[in-house]
């Protein structure tokens, strides 16, 4: 689980009552899967490549994916939250 900072630097809001806990990784495993998934088929459809070509390709799109977009999307998240929610 990522962890936020307990509240803004800049004025002082209070993340603890906004933190979204692990909701965002279910964002990450549905953007991924569904690219990664349609990304395989239509490789293996067009190219018909050995396993280990897939192996290369999908999983360092996944892990990457998953890293680069997990703070994003939970930033939003939060955001989201404090829109809605908060106010
Ligand atoms: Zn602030």
């Amino acid at each position: 689980m990522l962890t936020i900072a307990p509240r803004c630097s800049k004025c002082g809001l209070d993340f603890a009552a906004l933190d979204t806990g692990d909701g965002a990784i279910a964002f990450v495993v549905l953007i991924l899967g569904a690219v990664a998934v349609t990304l395989a088929i239509l490789t293996e459809i067009w190219f018909a490549p050995p396993f280990w070509v897939h192996v290369l390709l999908w999983v360092p799109l996944v892990v990457g994916g998953a890293i680069l977009l997990l703070r994003p999307l939970k930033a939003w998240l939060i955001a989201q939250h404090y829109r809605r929610v908060a106010t």
